[in-house]
């Protein structure tokens, strides 16, 4: 007997890479087999010399064809057995061994935009719909467009296994929240790229499209965010820990490091209004959702818990962020000898 393994990795688009995907027929009790691909076609590689390779790093049913069927996330190789320039997973694997001792865990909150007919779902054909206020986690036709789309999206994330922790409406018309985590480095990237592939998916059979463009509308609408919850073991015990991660963010050069990694266009969306800090100022604090990283209160009354980096575009790559933050926070944990 065989099935079908839709075999799904990350492509080389600049500045902002797009995920593809085709399916493979695999002989059931076999393990799952190397591939190739043209990576011309991809911006991964040249017509005269177009193989790439794709390796299986995690698999998961497959919610949309169900039966045994199967979704198949892969890391991009050379022909010659090294990683792709752009297979940023392969970095963020040796971080995360390095640090593994830690504990790190993150919660992803993956902010997007369904699009139809070139605006946001919800939008008047022309001019606007009314202003931010009501849209926020709202109910009501009125308020909320595309909740049909959500709900098989959360299905289907949940179908396949994923750690999706929830949903909720955001600040524009059209525009929706799911979290991925908590989980390890690699696990909730994996997690969050696949729940992207099932979104888009998902919404392709609603004829709409989902967006994960950090500035979906021009005007006075929020941009579309990221935000990465993070903690250490030492953080999820103790408060010592917390404050030495926050401080850690703001060392000399660590700004500009993280800012570099946390997206493309992200000062159009770190202006300083909309719930944003400042892209080249960083600052901390405790409930403070104007702060480039927020402790939230009840981590303040527990004295201990996580923090969040509000600062990651919606088009983060997360094999990035979370590269950066174990190998800033986990590094000065370990200085401190707070680990
Ligand atoms: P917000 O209040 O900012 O909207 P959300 O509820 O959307 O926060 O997302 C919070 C995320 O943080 C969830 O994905 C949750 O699983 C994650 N989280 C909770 N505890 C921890 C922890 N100790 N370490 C890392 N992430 C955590
Ligand atoms: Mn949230
Ligand atoms: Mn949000
Ligand atoms: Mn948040």
């Amino acid at each position: 007997m065989t099935y079908k393994a839709e075999y799904i990795w990350i492509d080389g688009t600049e500045p902002t890479a797009r995920l593809r995907s085709k399916t493979k027929i695999v002989a059931d009790g076999v393990p799952l087999p190397d591939w190739g691909f043209d990576g011309s076609s991809t911006n991964q590689a040249p017509g005269d010399n177009s193989d790439c390779v794709l390796k299986p790093v995690f698999s998961c049913p497959d919610p949309i064809r169900g039966g045994d069927h199967k979704l198949v996330l892969c890391e991009v190789y050379l022909v010659d057995g090294t990683p792709h320039p752009t297979n940023n997973r392969a970095k963020l694997r040796p971080v995360a061994e390095q640090y593994a001792a830690q504990d790190s865990w993150f919660g992803i909150e993956q902010e997007y935009t369904f699009f139809k007919a070139d605006r946001p779902l919800g939008f008047p054909e022309t001019g606007f719909p009314a202003p931010q206020g009501p849209y926020y986690c709202g109910v009501g036709a009125d308020e909320v467009f595309g909740r049909d789309i959500v709900e098989d999206h959360m299905d289907a994330c949940l179908a396949a296994g994923l750690k999706l922790s929830g949903i909720n409406a955001e600040v524009m018309p059209g525009q929706w929240e799911f979290q991925i985590g908590p989980a390890g480095p690699l696990e909730v990237s994996d997690h969050l790229w696949v729940a992207r592939w099932l979104l888009y998916r998902i919404a392709e059979d609603h004829n709409v499209a989902a967006s994960i463009d950090p500035k979906p509308a021009k005007g006075d609408w929020n941009g579309a965010g990221a935000h990465t919850n993070f903690s250490t073991k030492a953080m999820r015990e103790g408060y010592d820990a917390i404050v030495t991660a926050c401080e850690s963010m703001g060392a000399e050069g660590k700004v500009e490091e993280h800012i570099a990694g946390y997206g493309h266009g992200i000062a159009d969306r770190l202006t300083g209004q909309h719930e944003t800090a400042p892209f080249d100022e960083y600052s901390y604090g405790v409930s403070n959702r104007g702060a480039s990283v927020r402790i939230p209160w009840q981590v303040e009354v527990d004295k201990k818990g996580y923090i969040e980096d509000r600062r990651p575009n919606a088009n983060i790559d997360p094999y990035n962020v979370t590269r950066l933050l174990v190998n800033t926070c986990c590094a000065a944990l370990e200085k401190a000898g707070q680990v």
